[in-house]
């Protein structure tokens, strides 16, 4: 193939783009498979529960499985509004990470007193992750070859440096990498940089994954009900009742695993925005087209544009590429609103940018999905009706293993446990407020603008990038 060169111009690109995403169906490719199992009846009539969670996503199925095997006998009963893995767990980019807090530099950033236990912790999510993984069979094409950092430009390799040596005081398994070994792990001629994390982190099938689990907390007993969105809650004094759209469950606690619906209490969305994220899968590329990549070692893969862009591969040799935020008013919550082409196109573009010499690659699925993004990036906890109902989210789109974390610390906060991480900054302090519609839609697209030419065109970019920043969002 004679690829892209970097003369190309706009046009070029554009006809190849068109070209690429001709085909493309507008759901996730994760949850286009025939072996989906069926949904679980909906709730009808009247239930109790000593424990109700909310939401069919990781965190409520982790939650589910956790709680069940710490005490068999109490009765748990999870809903979810529409199918299980319905959100953002049934389409993400499924980049593990060791990380609870997206990731080391994060952490340092908004939690430096924690650091030394959210590492620890960090650790032990990933063992109990793979140990429930092992316990119940779960297959879900995991594959631990570490995540990749690559710095697009030169301009942010200081930032690759600085992050390497954190990585290294805190015990990390990390390689610098140079212009020439980015290349050969993974060849685009605009990586300039490679900083790799080599343990306890890589990729894995998401949507196996959730079915997996599932599969998991049903043999353990969990009473799982699809189709069953809730519509209130209200307090009875020492229990709770969820009112569903067909039922109701009368439970002891509620463990809210909403994420970015931030459903469950009205006050949820004073600290969680929903920006919805999009990505890219390609056919599965063939042993040459491989050959004109690299890539051997099959890393999940981070770029260090302002306007991220993440890849890796599945186990069929498609490439996953992701990045490209955008915001709908009012976060209404049915993704077909996001199946117009432009976006697509954008992110296509960024593609090819990337790997020109892969202009006869064609994308065959074309998707988005909900990130609850907050101040802090990372998940946090919320109480209500006198601690009887916990809120866990806001993962800011670095969810799939930190939900098991998210999941285990929201029902301690629940049964008013005394581990002591619950005394961590992390566990009892909260995100900040983020502005109500109108200004949230307005703020959000000024931002999204701003990020989108930032690195091309500076000026009163930089300058708002900052001020988001200095709102707790670290854009720039
Ligand atoms: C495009 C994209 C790429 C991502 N890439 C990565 C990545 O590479 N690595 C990584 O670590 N993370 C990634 N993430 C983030 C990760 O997917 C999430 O953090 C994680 O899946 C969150 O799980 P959850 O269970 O908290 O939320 P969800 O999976 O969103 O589950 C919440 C559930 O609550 C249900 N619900 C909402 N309201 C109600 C109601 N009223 N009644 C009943 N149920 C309700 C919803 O239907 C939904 O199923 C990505 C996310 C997206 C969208």
């Amino acid at each position: 193939m004679a690829g892209l060169s970097p003369s190309d111009t706009s046009c070029e690109i554009f006809m190849l783009v068109d070209r690429a995403l001709a085909n493309a169906t507008f759901h996730p490719f994760w949850l286009d498979r025939r072996d989906a199992p069926s949904p679980e009846a909906p709730l009808i009539g009247r239930t109790e529960a000593d424990l109700l969670i909310v939401g069919g996503g990781f965190t409520g199925l982790w939650a589910a499985i956790i709680a069940k095997e710490s005490n068999p006998s109490q009765e748990i009963a999870l809903i979810e509004a529409e199918n299980i893995a319905c959100g953002a767990s049934g389409r993400p980019g499924a980049i593990v990470s060791t990380s609870v807090m997206h990731g080391l530099h994060n952490a340092v950033r908004v939690f430096p007193k924690d650091i030394a236990m959210l590492e620890t912790l960090g650790q032990a999510n990933i063992a109990g992750f793979l140990d429930t993984l092992d316990r119940h069979g779960i297959d879900c094409d995991a594959e631990w070859n570490g995540e990749l950092t690559v710095a697009v430009g030169t301009a942010n390799l200081p930032t690759l440096r600085e992050e390497y040596e954190l990585q290294q005081r805190h015990g990390h398994d990390v390689v610098l990498l140079g212009p020439e070994e980015t290349r050969r792990e993974l060849a685009s001629p605009l990586f300039e940089g490679g900083l790799w994390a080599k343990k306890n982190s890589g990729t894995l099938h998401p949507a196996k994954l959730a079915w997996g689990l599932k599969r998991a907390a049903l043999a353990l007993g969990v009473r799982i009900y699809e189709h069953t969105p809730l519509r209130a809650l209200t307090d009875d004094g020492d229990t709770v009742t969820a009112e569903t759209r067909d039922g109701k469950v009368r439970a002891r606690r509620v463990l809210l695993a909403t994420n970015a619906f931030a459903a469950g209490h009205d006050h949820i969305k004073r600290r969680v925005a929903m920006v919805r994220d999009r990505i890219l899968m390609t056919q599965p590329l063939t042993d040459e087209q491989m050959g004109r990549i690299g890539w051997r070692n099959r890393q999940g893969v981070y770029d260090t544009r302002t306007q991220l862009n993440y890849m890796r591969l599945t186990k069929d040799n498609r490439i996953l590429f992701g990045g490209r935020l955008g915001y709908f008013y009012g976060s209404p919550r049915d993704p077909r609103l996001d199946r117009t082409p432009a976006p697509y196109g954008r992110l296509a573009e960024a593609f090819f940018r990337t790997f020109p010499q892969l202009d006869d690659v064609e994308f065959t699925h074309a998707w988005s999905g909900p990130i609850g993004l907050t101040t802090r990036m990372a998940v946090h906890f919320q109480t209500y009706h006198g601690g009887k109902v916990v809120y866990a989210g806001g993962y800011s789109g670095f969810g799939v293993s930190a939900s098991r974390f998210g999941a285990d610390i929201g029902l301690a906060k629940l049964t008013g446990s005394q581990r002591p991480e619950l005394d961590c900054d992390f566990a009892r302090t909260m995100p900040g407020t983020i502005p109500p519609e109108p200004f949230r839609y307005l703020g959000a697209r000024i931002t999204m603008y701003a990020l989108d030419t930032a690195e091309a065109k500076g000026g009163w970019r930089n300058l708002w990038l900052k001020l988001v920043g200095k709102l707790g969002f670290p854009l720039s």
